[in-house]
């Protein structure tokens, strides 16, 4: 059993597309262990997205990321952390395989409707920032 930390991203949440979201996951064997939905400050988002810092797209990307509510979820499965991004498919919406979610909703590779670890140690980062042990319900 793995633990990743994935969020619907403002535009997910704008495009009324949580519950098909959520699905997919579910559908692919990953079961959700913590949920909330969170309107992030500036600071939030930058503080979850501090390895970026440097990137020329950081402001834009917080600015982004703190517009709107976001849907912040702890999946657990079978290799979750891979498994979550094979579902999400790749960065750029252009790129990703078709069935993915960023294919079927992003609307650029900035605006990429969901977001999840890349391996454990930004997993055990992202989930640590958002929920305490109470939180995780499973
Ligand atoms: P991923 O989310 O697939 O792990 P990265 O960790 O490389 O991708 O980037 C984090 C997020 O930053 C991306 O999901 C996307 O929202 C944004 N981003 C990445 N590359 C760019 C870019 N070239 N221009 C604008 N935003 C970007
Ligand atoms: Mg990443």
């Amino acid at each position: 059993m793995e633990r990743t930390l994935s969020i619907i991203k403002p535009d997910g949440v704008e495009k009324n597309v949580i519950g098909e979201i959520i699905a997919r996951f579910e559908k692919n064997g990953l079961g959700i262990a913590a949920l909330k939905m969170v309107h992030l400050s500036k600071k939030e988002a930058e503080g979850f997205y501090i390895v970026h810092k440097d990137r020329p797209f950081y402001g834009s990307l917080t600015d982004f990321m703190s517009r709107g509510p976001v849907v912040l979820m702890v999946l657990e499965g079978e290799n979750a952390i891979a498994k979550n991004r094979e579902i999400m498919g790749a960065t750029n919406p252009e790129q990703a395989e078709p069935g993915t979610i960023r294919k079927d909703f992003a609307t650029n590779i900035e605006e990429n409707t969901v977001h999840g670890s890349d391996s454990p140690e930004s997993a055990a980062f992202e989930i640590g920032y958002f929920f305490n042990a109470f939180e995780l319900v499973r």
